[in-house]
């Protein structure tokens, strides 16, 4: 299975990867999660990808494509992935397609999580993530059982640099600016499938099954 998974910033993506990743079998490829990676072992790229992040802007296209190549011909994609948060805008989406014709594969669908913007502040805001293994709460709407600590592995839990009220605005104009047009791209693609994401997180994962058996 080849998946994109597509949604406002805080729409629930990469909490739904999760659930995807194991129920199908797949990798999940986050490059919010590859730059959070890069800022954390200080890397150059780290350097160059927090300055736009911390900003709610996209890093650049050439930077961006170039690790989302790389990171596809690696093994563990021969079978399938979820790509989440890459492409941003039509130039990533071109490139990813020249990518897919090259290696003679094809995306199966587009997972659209389909959240309206005035919810999406709160979730941004008080979203909670581990230091460690990067496991998503929420400080009202998926609390851990112990406040600041991560139910999984025990790590203290972060609010990430982003999810300031400020730079939420900020990506949520970026997403409807340079995001939003793909929906009739891949729609026209034949490959979208939507999901209101405004539900139970565990009705949120049944309507992705079963949009994606169709
Ligand atoms: P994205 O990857 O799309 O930016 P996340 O999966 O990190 O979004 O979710 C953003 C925040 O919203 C997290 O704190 C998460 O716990 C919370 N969240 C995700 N899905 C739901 C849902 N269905 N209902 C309420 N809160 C949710
Ligand atoms: P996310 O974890 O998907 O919310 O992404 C966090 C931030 O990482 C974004 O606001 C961007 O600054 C950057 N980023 C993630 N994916 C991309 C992408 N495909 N293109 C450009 N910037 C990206």
């Amino acid at each position: 299975m080849r998946l994109l998974i597509m949604g406002r910033p805080g729409a629930g993506k990469g909490t739904q990867a999760v659930n995807i990743r194991e129920y199908y079998n797949i990798p999940h490829i986050s490059t919010g999660d590859m730059f959070r990676a890069a800022i954390k072992n200080q890397t150059k790229l780290g350097v160059l990808a927090k300055s736009y992040m911390d900003q709610g802007l996209l890093v650049p296209d050439e930077v961006t494509i170039g690790i989302v190549n790389e990171r596809l011909q690696e093994e563990d994609c021969k079978n399938g992935f979820l790509l989440d948060g890459f492409p941003r805008n039509l130039d990533q989406a071109k490139a990813l397609d020249k990518f897919l014709k090259e290696h003679n594969i094809a995306l199966d669908a587009v997972l659209d999580i389909n959240v309206a913007p005035e919810i999406l502040i709160d979730r941004m805001v008080g979203r909670r993530v581990c230091k460690t293994c990067g496991a998503t709460f929420h400080v009202k709407f998926n609390k851990p059982k112990v406040e600041g600590v991560c139910d999984n592995c025990g790590s203290p839990l972060i609010q990430r640099n982003d999810d300031t009220y400020e730079t939420a605005h900020n990506r949520l104009k970026v997403y409807d600016d340079n995001t939003a047009p793909l929906l009739a791209y891949y729609s026209e693609q034949n490959l979208l499938k939507t999901v209101n994401g405004d539900q139970d997180f565990a009705k949120v994962f049944a309507d992705i099954k079963e949009v994606l058996s169709k």
